[in-house]
């Protein structure tokens, strides 16, 4: 990571044509493992779990821990925007504008729930419709749990050994994670530069702090005290998965090394982590939730606007939404902020143009909140299954 930023600033926009491409090559193996690992591991987690019973307490645990957690992350970006208060008197025109990317997003929390259910489920696969293909895998896995043994035997033992499979060549492509991140360092610094940080150096400040806060504070006291697990063990079985977070800014493309890392490191069985982490890296999103909160208030601030405290307390609840419904991939949360802008009617020209400077310094941000996204997802992992009573959960760090 220190090499290709230290390539990436020193060789600039020029070399990134020369090494960018080993950080790409790298996204795109870690992208083709998606879609098979995670039905695989849906699959053979949830038909091990049998009774329909036990996947609808794990099912409420890990929704009550999503929930919290976003819930929490957002309070603390809207208690960090209002102490620092970054907007006020923000001078940015001196920032760089940048046009938005094209991404869809869900509008309206009744689309989001619609959205769940594919058409056609070869078509979420291979679109990478992770909400609908998780819907459809939970369905699937309770369907072989209720079918008679002699075809149950069949089916779990095709879907344990494919998923085995899949790990492997999960294991096989991290083996690469240094050449690929050492890329993606030299294309973000080489193509970013540092220049337009100046102007938002404050309102960076901010965000920065604040998942921070949420990172190094709120996520350790929670696995404290919700899983009676030592921070320091869990922070060092995820490093890979962090990492990886960092330079991808993709909750999904970091899947795989998550679901390794919890799996193999921080040793939570597979019928648990196969539910908390697909779900999480689309659902579970604490870094976008405050993200989005501080952000909003940041633009407030901007335009001169008072937000009451019963409309801060609509974008809290709005940023929650928003960060379920953001997409695992870079930039989404920038994108998905205009839901929360229009929940407390801030539009138009003055606002567009706020958010295209905001996107021009979103990278090193989203790299942050990605790892937040991340690690809380790991979190909650490690914590469920302490509850269901896996006792060696984060027992010591893992060496390899
Ligand atoms: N890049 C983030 C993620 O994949 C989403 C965001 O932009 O906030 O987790």
């Amino acid at each position: 990571m220190a090499a290709g930023i230290l390539v990436g600033h020193v060789g600039g926009a020029e070399v990134v044509p020369w090494l960018g491409w080993l950080g790409t090559l790298f996204v795109k193996l870690l992208r083709m493992i998606i879609v098979p690992l995670v039905l695989t591991s849906i699959v053979t987690g949830v038909s091990s779990l049998g009774d329909s019973r036990n996947l609808g307490r794990l099912f409420s645990k890990t929704l009550g821990y999503y929930v919290l957690t976003s819930f929490l992350a957002a309070t603390v970006g809207l208690i960090f925007v209002n102490i620092i208060k970054p907007g006020v008197g923000a001078e940015l025109t001196a920032a760089i504008q940048e046009e938005l990317p094209e991404l869809s997003s869900p509008s309206s929390p009744v689309q989001l729930l619609l959205d769940i259910v594919p058409q056609n489920v070869i078509q979420a696969a291979a679109e990478a419709d992770m909400l609908a293909l998780i819907f459809f895998c939970i369905l699937f896995g309770m369907s072989i749990a209720a079918l008679p043994e002699n075809h149950r035997v069949v089916l779990n033992g095709f879907f344990e050994a494919a998923f085995q499979a899949m790990m492997k060549l999960t294991g096989g492509v991290i083996q690469f994670a240094p050449i690929g991140v050492f890329g993606l360092m030299v294309r973000t610094v080489g193509e970013t530069g540092f220049s337009a940080f100046k102007a938002l150096g404050l309102y960076m400040i901010t965000i920065a702090s604040g998942l921070t806060v949420h990172l190094l504070v709120v996520l350790p006291m929670l696995l404290i005290l919700l899983g009676r697990i030592r921070p320091s063990i869990h922070f060092r079985n995820m490093g890979e998965a962090i990492a990886m977070a960092f330079s991808t800014s993709s909750s999904g493309a970091t899947l795989p090394v998550t679901l390794r890392s919890v799996e193999e490191k921080v040793g939570v069985p597979n019928r648990i982590s196969s539910f908390v982490l697909p779900m999480g890296a689309t659902v579970n999103m604490d870094g976008t939730a405050l993200y989005e909160c501080a952000g909003v208030l940041f633009i407030a601030q901007v335009l001169g606007v008072e937000l009451t405290l019963g409309q801060q307390v609509i974008v809290v609840a709005t940023a929650l939404l928003a960060s379920i419904g953001a997409a695992a991939v870079p930039s989404a949360g920038l994108v998905i902020i205009f839901l929360v802008l229009e929940a407390v009617n801030l539009r138009g020209p003055e606002v567009e143009t706020i958010v295209g400077m905001m996107l021009a310094i979103d990278r090193p941000l989203d790299m942050y909140r990605t790892v937040v996204n991340v690690f809380s997802d790991s979190c909650g992992a490690a914590i469920i299954a302490k509850s269901e009573g896996v006792e060696h959960v984060n027992e010591r760090v893992a060496d390899t």
